[in-house]
């Protein structure tokens, strides 16, 4: 390791269907990793009408936060375990969402687009849906709704803000439309005083790439819009994975501080490299 350990505020539980591990385990790989502080967030349940079959039901949330709060005491003084949720945001849902955001003491919720209308677009099994949409579009649209999330003002942070390159699709490097796009989703991120999510899932996907990409760092820095990272580990041997090489691209962006959260307040941390104390 080269800086410090920063949270990682992103995993899974064998709840959403595509994820391994208990939550003891995640929290002793974070241990053993060296961090200090970690968050548990599930995919959240959703309303029936946008019902799949990777997320928690609404009757395994009790048994989620029971989990997460019984290893929050069991390592307690060792590690810091926070209890957050990974929130799909889909037009329509948001009346369920808020009410779903209501009834706990939440340290966080990510808020993170995996739905283009009715398309799973990050599901290799749907992949076929691309050749029909040109790629810009596609692009465009996923920016556009990731901007209307943060505008909804539901989340603290904004999940994987560039998952619609996780296969390698790109648009053209020069596209106006695209950087258009990119640009409002920035600003509604800004002005919803909203984090952005640095994620090290995309280097374990064909993308082989941290989201966001430079460009979008470059911007939100400019703009001061805070980071939070996240392996979005879905096992534990994912914990804390890519943390160095996600600090290390948003230092080369002049980010000095990382998010933390607790209770849905955000607080900043210096970046810090090993040597330093
Ligand atoms: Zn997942
Ligand atoms: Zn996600």
């Amino acid at each position: 390791m080269r800086y410090q350990p920063v949270p990682d505020y992103h995993m899974h539980t064998p709840r959403c269907h595509h994820a391994t591990g208990k939550v003891c385990e995640y929290a002793q790989a974070a241990v053993d990793a060296g961090l200090k502080e970690i968050g548990m967030s599930d995919h959240s349940p959703m309303p029936p009408e946008f019902a799949d079959d990777w997320r928690m039901r609404e009757d395994e949330l009790p048994a989620y936060l029971h989990e997460v709060e019984q290893v929050r005491a069991r390592f307690d003084g060792k590690l810091c375990v926070r209890i957050g949720l990974e929130v799909d945001f889909r037009c329509g849902s948001e009346a369920y969402i808020s009410k779903l955001l209501s009834v706990y003491d939440w340290d966080y919720v990510i808020g993170s687009v995996h739905y283009i209308r009715d398309w799973n677009f990050d599901n290799p099994e749907k992949m076929n849906r691309w050749d029909k949409h040109g790629i810009e579009q596609v692009y465009c649209d996923y920016f556009d709704l990731v901007a209307q999330s943060a505008g909804t003002g539901m989340f603290d942070i904004i999940g994987h803000p560039d998952l619609i390159k996780k296969f390698g699709h790109r648009p053209p490097a020069d596209s106006r439309r695209v950087h258009k796009a990119e640009e409002h989703m920035l600003q509604a991120v800004k002005k919803a005083d909203t984090a952005l999510e640095i994620s090290s899932a995309g280097l374990r996907k064909p993308v082989k790439e941290i989201y966001p990409q430079p460009r979008i760092i470059a911007r939100a820095a400019e703009l001061g819009i805070p980071f939070a990272f996240g392996s979005d580990a879905h096992a534990p041997a994912s914990v804390g994975h890519g943390m160095d090489a996600c600090l290390d691209l948003l230092t080369r962006y002049g980010v000095r501080h990382i998010a933390r959260f607790a209770g849905r307040q955000r607080h900043m941390m210096p970046i810090q490299g090993m040597a330093e104390t």
